[in-house]
């Protein structure tokens, strides 16, 4: 399983969709990262304090690890997630092992600042061509973030599919909230991917690394897609 997150440039913003998740998260879970985000994006020709957006796509441990690490971004989740993971059950063994309650909490601490949005539309456009659309499932507010780029619709669906066999065969993964909505997620995503000029990228397929052609050393440009 690899584990991604976003960077999407253009009109005058930087904007990142996910931010990974901490060394000290992927210790005590048995994770490893190859290479630190903030490495990453220095590739890229971006420093952490340019961030000025961050979409958080659901709250689990490997997408908001480190939102410490934008001092001048402000954040965009759903508020059914925000609401769920701080909610009356979110303490329940089931529930809270894929979230870290520090986490949570700075989340929380982020909306104290003013610097968290919560949406409660099931789709908004929060920039010009950057839409975010509530797919849930995985999550009770799983954010699939749409691109428009000068190369079609980039669909950036987070975990709403970690794998594209998910999408294309039927086959749920393993954790959800919701069994039902997760199929018509894939529904969904399944006919969004049909739409001409449509691009659907998975949370956490390595077949990601090899669609795209390379931008960096560890990074893909999903504008480009490798011959076939
Ligand atoms: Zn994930």
């Amino acid at each position: 399983m690899d584990y991604f997150f976003w960077l999407v440039r253009g009109n005058g913003r930087t904007v990142l969709v996910d931010c990974g998740y901490t060394e000290e998260r992927a210790a005590a879970r048995n994770r490893r990262i190859d290479t630190h985000p903030t490495e990453l994006l220095a590739r890229l020709d971006v420093r952490p304090e340019d961030v000025d957006h961050v979409v958080l796509s659901h709250m689990h441990f490997d997408h908001i690890g480190n939102v410490g690490l934008f001092p001048n971004a402000a954040f965009s989740m759903a508020r059914a997630e925000f609401d769920f993971w701080t909610g009356r059950y979110s303490d329940r063994p089931c529930i809270a092992w894929a979230v870290e309650g520090s986490e949570v909490r700075a989340i929380d601490e982020l909306g104290r600042q003013g610097r968290l949005y919560l949406t409660d539309e099931p789709s908004e456009e929060i920039f010009p061509g950057v839409r975010l659309t509530k797919l849930p499932g995985h999550t009770p507010g799983q954010l699939v973030t749409e691109v428009t780029t000068g190369a079609g619709q980039i669909v950036l669906a987070s975990d709403a599919i970690h794998f594209y066999d998910e999408m294309e065969l039927d086959r749920p993964f393993s954790i959800f909230t919701e069994l039902e909505g997760m199929y018509r997620t894939y529904e969904t995503l399944r006919n969004l991917a049909a739409r001409p000029g449509t691009t659907v990228v998975a949370g956490h397929d390595p077949a990601v690394m090899t669609q795209f052609e390379r931008a960096a050393d560890e990074c893909v440009d999903l504008t480009k897609r490798t011959a076939v």
